[in-house]
C-alpha cells in the first residue's frame, strides 16, 4: 500500500489538472467566445503572438497558458491569435515557443526602427 500513498503526494494540481477542472474549463472558454469581449478582441485583427494584421475570421482563440498545464479560461489567459501561431504553439516545446517569441519580437523591433533588414 506504500506505491498508493506515495502516488497521492505526488499529485501536483498544475501538471496534472483533473479532467472534470479541464472541461468546465472549456466550456467557460465556449461562452467567452459569444461574449462582446471576444468579439471585440477579435474585430481589433490582431494576432497577439506575432502582431500581425488578420481578419476577424481568421483569428482563433488561444491560452496563453494550456488548460493541461494548468491555465484557467480567465480573459487574462485568454488571447486572439492567428491560426499560424496557435498550431505553431501547439507544435512546440514552452522553451521553442519562447523562442519563436523573442525572434518575432527582435525582427519586429528591427523592422520598426528601419527597413534596413540586409539579410534579404
Ligand atoms: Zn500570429
Amino acid at each position: 500500500m506504500r506505491s498508493e500513498q506515495e502516488k497521492s503526494e505526488d499529485f501536483d494540481p498544475f501538471f496534472a489538472p483533473d479532467p472534470g477542472w479541464i472541461e468546465r474549463e472549456k466550456k467557460k472558454a465556449r461562452k467567452l467566445r459569444d461574449s462582446p469581449w471576444w468579439k471585440k478582441k477579435k474585430a481589433a485583427g490582431k494576432c497577439h503572438y506575432c502582431g500581425q494584421a488578420f481578419k476577424p475570421a481568421e483569428l482563433t482563440m488561444d491560452h496563453i497558458i494550456p488548460l493541461s498545464r494548468g491555465g484557467s479560461s480567465e480573459k487574462s489567459n485568454i488571447v486572439a491569435c492567428c491560426k499560424d501561431c496557435n498550431s505553431r504553439k501547439k507544435y512546440y516545446l514552452p522553451h521553442e515557443w519562447q523562442e519563436y517569441l523573442d525572434n518575432l519580437q527582435k525582427s519586429a523591433a528591427a523592422t520598426s526602427h528601419n527597413m534596413d533588414n540586409s539579410e534579404t
